[in-house]
């Protein structure tokens, strides 16, 4: 494996938008993402910060995301928009295309389960977590979004029993230059929020569309544990609410907690 991970090799495969990121690279931490959050009243410029190794990964909702050292990616990437925290609802749809596009890169094709999964074959491969915070007053408000990604290159057998659910994982993605695989995805994730921020979701929701895993198949949205709606999946609308037609119509569910299933016959 190439495991270089040089914030200057990762810039030397740039774009302009990847360009102005700060790469940090530290060898362990609990979550890259409450690294960057506390950082953030510190922070001048967008910053990606990769751990070789994440020994707290966070989910939504106080879950887990767990991974061992050197077989996944984990890493996170703080960007300010200059636009209110409730402008960032649907921009996990647009991390979750970019992060499919960068991996067609690499003829990986996965698709994506809403609001935040990344599946291959079925199986989730990556996780994204995005927090907010607000970063200025009115007139000029602006905001921080954390977004947390996490990817599984090689899944042994007791991390697998520890996760607990069907998971995905591209050992061969190790075997890549992997300030060059960073860099593609910094470059994606640049892109993908430089156009977020110009032209909202509606940019995105075609492409998450596109990717959807589940179009036409019967699924269910829980919430706690509790069926809250079932039907046919749609895909997304655009302000990033999941659509789906139930027996009594064709009806949209916002993120908030809840958690979507493919029905179990
Ligand atoms: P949803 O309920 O919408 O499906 P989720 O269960 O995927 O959401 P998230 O907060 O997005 O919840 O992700 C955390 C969950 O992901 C954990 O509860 C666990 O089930 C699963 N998970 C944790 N680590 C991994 C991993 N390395 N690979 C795949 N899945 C993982």
């Amino acid at each position: 494996m190439t495991d270089i991970l040089s914030p200057e090799r990762i810039a030397g495969f740039c774009r302009p938008a990847a360009q102005q990121v700060a790469v940090k690279i530290v060898d362990e931490t609990g979550s890259t993402n409450a690294d960057l959050l506390a950082a953030l009243p510190r922070l001048t410029t967008p910053t990606l910060l990769i751990a070789r190794t994440q020994t707290a990964g966070r989910g939504r909702a106080g879950r887990s995301w767990l991974s061992e050292a050197g077989k996944s990616l984990t890493f996170s990437l703080a960007w300010k928009f200059n636009a209110p925290v409730q402008s960032l609802i649907g921009l996990p749809l647009a991390v979750g295309v970019a992060i499919a596009e960068a991996l067609a890169m690499f003829n990986v094709s996965v698709r994506l389960k809403w609001p935040n999964d990344v599946l291959y074959q079925g199986r989730k491969l990556a996780g994204v977590l995005i927090e907010s915070a607000s970063a200025g007053h009115v007139p000029h408000e602006a905001s921080w979004a954390v977004i947390g990604i996490g990817i599984n290159m090689t899944v042994n057998e007791q991390l697998a029993a520890q996760i607990g659910r069907p998971v995905a994982s591209i050992p061969w993605l190790a075997e890549l230059d992997q300030d060059m695989l960073m860099a593609t995805l910094l470059n994606a994730l640049s892109d993908a929020l430089v156009q977020f921020e110009h032209e909202g979701l509606g940019a995105f929701t075609q492409r998450w569309n596109a990717l959807h895993a589940y179009t036409g198949q019967a699924v269910v949205i829980l919430d706690r544990g509790q069926v809250l709606q079932e039907g046919v999946a749609v895909g997304v609308d655009g302000i990033g609410r999941f659509v789906l037609d139930t027996a009594s119509g064709r009806t949209a569910i916002m993120a908030g907690d809840v958690s979507l299933r493919v029905k179990e016959n």
